[in-house]
């Protein structure tokens, strides 16, 4: 069995997790907050090490990420556990396990054999740790990307962002691309719906951006949860003025899910926030929806680019150095 490298001994029968802001203290037998790490014998152990909950290729758009080799298909890894607890999580029945025998079909695989799958699959980009929350799948998680890289494949990861500066320091040695949830920008939010903190989630994201990897941030909006105008108006001035207008910003539909039950996102609301983000960013996308705003236009000469039609996506203006193609303007930052 594996052991972690995020814990410190915390008493004679108690380890300090120090993976994640939870900083969660685990007496000897028990697991943390996450349910899927836990103290044997005074040593972390990863329990979902090499648990895999699911396993294809998806397109990259669906992480998702919209400037990052457009087009691709990555193939894509996830297991069991996250260290949140968000009341409209939509995947509940892998992230909020009591036990991990409570999963049905999962399948244990070696880092090395993920890596072989991956390069088998004609035309893929790399390998993409998604569905559950990747942090509580750390070691699996570097152990496989190191892999990975050393092959020439591009590694992602789709993450809430609540992991402590120095795992996510070691994790953007092997990372080239985030998908970041920022969920709403009140502490209060963060305590309420996902029983979390807001500024460890800033704090990522400045981290990532300050080390040059590539990010897209996901924003779910939820109807009279997070959709304060003001607090919104907040957030996308935050972004802006922190890390770039040019960051991409993916406004995502929320459905009732969980133990949540409040209608659906509507599309008016999601036109209305688009609207509002895009006087500040230059790239507002919807997700989950079908609309117009998931095409990409040159924040220059307002050119079409990108045109994407659900998952087919088609580079229309692009040269092969990432630029506009009519006016030269950056808008692919990878190449
Ligand atoms: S990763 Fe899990 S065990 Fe570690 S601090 Fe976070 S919730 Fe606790
Ligand atoms: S962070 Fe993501 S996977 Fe975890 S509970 Fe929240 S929505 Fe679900």
């Amino acid at each position: 069995m594996k052991t972690s490298k995020w814990f410190i001994k915390h008493s004679e029968t108690s380890v300090k997790c120090t993976l994640c802001p939870h900083e969660c203290i685990i007496r000897e037998g028990k697991s943390g907050s996450c349910r899927v790490r836990s103290n044997k014998g005074g040593l972390l152990r990863p329990d979902n090490y090499g648990l895999i909950s699911a396993l294809r290729t998806d397109p990259i758009e669906k992480k998702p990420l919209y400037h990052f080799y457009p087009g691709s298909g990555i193939f894509s890894v996830g297991s069991a556990g996250c260290n949140l607890r968000c009341v409209f999580c939509q995947n509940c029945e892998i992230s909020q396990v009591i036990s991990l025998d409570d999963i049905l079909g999962l399948q244990h695989y070696e880092p090395q054999q993920i890596v072989d799958n991956a390069r088998t699959v004609a035309g893929n980009l790399g390998i993409a740790f998604t569905y559950n929350e990747p942090t509580v799948w750390y070691d699996f998680m570097f152990d496989t990307a190191r892999q990975a890289k050393s092959i020439g494949l591009k590694t992602v990861m789709v993450t809430n962002g609540y992991i402590n500066r120095a795992p996510l320091s070691e994790l953007l040695e092997v990372t080239d691309a985030f998908s970041v949830d920022l969920k709403g920008f009140t502490e209060e939010f963060y305590h309420k719906a996902s029983s979390a903190r807001l500024e460890p989630v800033k704090e990522s994201i400045k981290q990532i951006a300050a080390a040059k990897r590539h990010f897209e941030i996901v924003n779910l909006v939820i109807p009279d949860m997070n959709d304060n105008r003001q607090t919104f108006n907040e957030m996308v001035k935050w972004i802006s003025g922190e890390l770039g207008k040019e960051t991409v910003l993916h406004l995502s539909k929320y459905f009732p899910m969980y133990k949540l039950n409040t209608p659906a996102t509507s599309t008016a609301l999601l036109e209305e926030l688009h609207e509002m983000a895009s006087q500040h960013l230059d790239y507002v996308y919807l997700g989950n929806a079908e609309s117009h705003h998931n095409n990409t236009y040159c924040p220059q000469c307002k050119s079409l680019v990108i045109v994407r039609h659900g998952y087919n996506t088609v580079l229309t203006g692009i040269d092969a150095s990432g630029n506009c193609s009519k006016c030269r303007t950056k808008i692919l930052k990878y190449i």
